[in-house]
């Protein structure tokens, strides 16, 4: 069949240093793709680097920067919102941090210690994500094996919204997807904002924190590439405490702060000195999100795990009786301390299980399914193999339809439930 003629076809000659910017238009209409190949020279994707003549793809809502050190050709075909060329970016600064943790492994093999725990903070839209794949990108391309730690729980990139995770890289991130995931190590949260329940978050937190050091000392190669820690955008208040207890939980050795001084210098204050504080410029290449469009990439998120990135994962869908399974949620309607029993406080109700009857309540719901086999053993800090949804819910028969990764049957596990919801369309 005859080809549509596209007269949109882009080329863009890069001086070394710049990058080409461009978002993809995200009207209603899904289905825009614009391709992208590097014609000449060479040329980067968030630290991946582009093989010439390959065309990548990307779709409706993808904000890209492609970045040149020694300039290159890139030829752009199909509809974007802008695309424009830059020639300021901050990537001289980014490639020099990623010189400093790469002096600091080197140290730590020669010393036989482990490697340079880095930690990324700053408000919401400020590139943090983006640096973590940078930086986590040109380690491996260094052939080291650094962790990724994401404690985002809104907007995470290794498993479902809700959760924090952990996963060893060991080869660069795909141009339009995230790492690769071998096995990763994820704890249930439950819910997108970290300030929903302080108590579980720090509680996840240090689990998260404990079972990657006990990692990194068990896989040397990883031990001396040390880890890349991405934040949430929640930095002021209970958020900075947060902060706080990430450097102290994952033994932070660098936090790398982008966009705001005044989070900089608060942390300079109060880290002990050890601990190094950078400040870095954020880009200007970074696009602001709307409410509309986070809540639009945590349901892509979601989809994504069941569907995978090209819908190539085909989940099953099954019915549950009530009987054969616990659902339990964390955290217990708040009390003041005057009534709780002698010696609790209230922040001990919010890391409480709490029993869920099955029901319409769960209906659209994300459940994780624990490692846990019962409530006698710490349910809340133990890791999650995985999630399903809640996709019907027949109070007749007693019965739930869920979606799930696995075949049937669901493990003989306790589930927990999110406060993620997710409408599956398919
Ligand atoms: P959050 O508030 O969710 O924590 P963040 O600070 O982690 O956000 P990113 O997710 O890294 O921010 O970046 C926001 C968006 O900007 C992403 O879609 C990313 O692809 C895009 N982006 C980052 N850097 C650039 C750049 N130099 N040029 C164009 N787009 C960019």
């Amino acid at each position: 069949d005859a080809k549509p003629k596209d007269s949109s076809e882009q080329e863009f000659k890069l001086e070394p240093d710049t990058e080409l910017r461009f978002e993809v238009e995200n009207p209603d209409n899904k289905s825009e793709k614009v391709v992208l190949e590097l014609k000449s020279g060479n040329a980067e994707i968030f630290g991946t680097e582009l093989v010439k003549d390959k065309p990548y793809f990307f779709w409706s809502g993808a904000k890209v920067a492609v970045f040149t050190w020694h300039g290159c050709t890139l030829e752009l075909k199909g509809k974007t919102d802008v695309a424009y060329v830059a020639k300021e970016t901050p990537m001289v600064m980014y490639l020099n941090v990623h010189a400093a943790l790469e002096e600091e492994r080197k140290k730590s093999e020669a010393e036989g210690k482990r490697g340079p725990i880095a930690m990324i903070v700053g408000p919401t839209d400020v590139g943090k994500s983006t640096l973590c794949k940078i930086l986590l990108n040109y380690a491996v391309r260094a052939t080291r094996r650094p962790i990724f730690v994401d404690l985002d729980v809104g907007q995470g990139q290794i498993s479902v919204p809700g959760t924090i995770g952990a996963l060893l890289v060991e080869r660069p991130s795909g141009v339009d997807e995230g790492f690769s995931q071998l096995a990763p190590l994820v704890y249930h949260y439950g819910n997108n904002n970290p300030g929903a329940n302080t108590a579980l978050y720090n509680t996840v937190v240090t689990s998260l924190g404990e079972v990657t050091m006990d990692r990194m000392r068990s896989n040397k190669k990883a031990n001396h590439s040390g880890a890349i820690i991405n934040t949430c955008g929640w930095v002021k208040g209970d958020g900075y405490h947060q902060i706080l207890h990430i450097a102290q939980a994952f033994e932070a050795d660098v936090i790398l702060v982008l966009d705001q001084e005044r989070l900089y210098n608060e942390l300079v204050r109060d880290m002990p000195d050890s601990v190094r504080t950078l400040f870095l410029p954020k880009s200007g290449g970074v696009v602001e999100r709307t409410s509309k469009s986070r809540i639009d990439s945590r349901d892509a998120r979601v989809r994504e795990y069941f569907y995978g990135t090209k819908t190539n994962l085909y989940p099953h869908s099954f019915d549950v009786k009530f009987s054969d399974v616990r659902i339990y949620k964390i955290g217990a309607p708040s009390l003041p301390d005057s009534c709780m029993p002698l010696g609790m406080k209230a922040e001990d109700n919010m890391t409480k299980l709490v029993q869920v009857t099955p029901g319409m309540s769960v209906l659209n719901h994300l459940l994780a399914v624990s490692f846990a086999t019962g409530v006698e053993e710490d349910v809340i800090r133990t890791n999650v193999a995985g999630f399903v949804c809640v996709t019907e819910v027949d109070m007749d028969r007693q019965t739930m339809t869920v979606l799930s990764p696995q075949p049937r049957p669901l493990p003989q596990t306790l589930l927990l439930l999110s406060e993620i919801q997710f409408m599956d369309s398919h």
